[in-house]
């Protein structure tokens, strides 16, 4: 049986793992992320004594993921200066003399759903992560969504919802998704931290308004068999049935599949217990070795 190895690349840590084929994950660890070089070399160095035939990796982005690009698996204008134009996995490839699959965190995180969690053999599927900020992975057909750019389906414009005011947190968009429904969005208009507001009606009635709007987008753009919602500020689970409501309430009945009649296992929560970025990881390995 081969051994795979994958690597969940964050903006502030980086998870490594050794796992089987099967999504067995053997061995794992993790470090905070520092310049590239001496991330990249930590990483080579964890990886080198471990024997593994193929990698994966999901990367924090914005990055290319376009194989047929020049620049694949380079991190491309991100905030973090020092990783700017970094050939992230090229570097990687050369020092592990293996092949690499790579791929953005958030479309990592659909493809471990996909493959092990909530999505499990389903061919269309789109994983939405809402945390620090929003984000998208879209599976069609059993490949993930590349076009000339990662879709930045964290950014659709929604319409406000009346009274608020709240300035957006997107730095772009005056109403934009991740704007107004990310972790600190919630933050910034109610004056604390997301998850201390865990009892209040209000607060999660008004994220679930705006998140039924994203998704009943996405419903309509990537028709998915099912949408797995991930990321800190899904762990209010309370947020599920008000979201399955009013994306139903958008919607309005012109989507009729057996899928959106039973919007319980429709819309539903991670299946992987916070391991979807890295069991995905795995698999883009895995599809990488095979040359899926
Ligand atoms: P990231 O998006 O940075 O990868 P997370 O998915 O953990 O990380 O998201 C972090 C965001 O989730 C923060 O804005 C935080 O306020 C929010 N968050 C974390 N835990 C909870 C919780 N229990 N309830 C609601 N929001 C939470
Ligand atoms: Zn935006």
């Amino acid at each position: 049986m081969s051994r795979i190895g994958a690597i969940e690349a964050g903006g502030t840590k980086m998870v490594l793992a050794v796992g089987t084929e099967d999504g067995d994950i053997l061995e794992r660890t993790a470090f905070p992320t520092t310049d590239p070089a001496s991330s990249i070399a930590r990483m080579v160095e964890w990886f080198s004594g471990r024997s593994i035939d193929a990698l994966g990796v999901g990367a924090f982005g914005p990055t290319c993921v376009n194989p047929s690009d020049a620049s694949f698996g380079y991190v491309l204008e991100t905030p973090k200066v020092a990783w700017r134009h970094v050939d992230f996995r090229g570097a990687l490839a050369a020092d592990l003399n293996v092949p690499v699959g790579y791929d953005t965190d958030v479309n990592a995180a659909c493809l471990g759903e996909a493959t092990y969690g909530a999505g499990k053999g389903l061919d269309c599927l789109v994983y939405v992560t809402v945390g620090t900020g929003i984000g998208a992975g879209v599976l069609v057909d059993g490949k993930l969504l590349h076009g000339m750019l990662h879709a930045e389906a964290g950014h659709i414009p929604v319409t406000r919802m009346e009274g608020d005011g709240l300035p957006s947190v997107c730095p772009y968009h005056p109403s934009c998704l991740e704007g107004l429904a990310s972790g600190p969005s919630i933050e910034s208009r109610w004056g604390r931290p997301a998850a201390d507001l865990e009892g209040r009606d209000d607060v999660w009635e008004l994220e679930a308004a705006y998140l039924a709007q994203g998704l009943a987008t996405y419903v309509l753009c990537y028709a998915p068999r099912r949408i797995v919602l991930g990321g800190g500020v899904m762990s209010q689970l309370q947020l599920f049935p008000l979201i399955r409501a009013g994306m139903s309430s958008i919607l309005a009945g012109y989507v009729r599949t057996p899928e959106i009649e039973d919007l319980d296992t429709y819309i539903v929560p991670s299946g992987c217990a916070g391991d979807q970025g890295i069991l995905g990881a795995l698999e883009l390995g895995r599809r990488a070795l095979r040359g899926d």
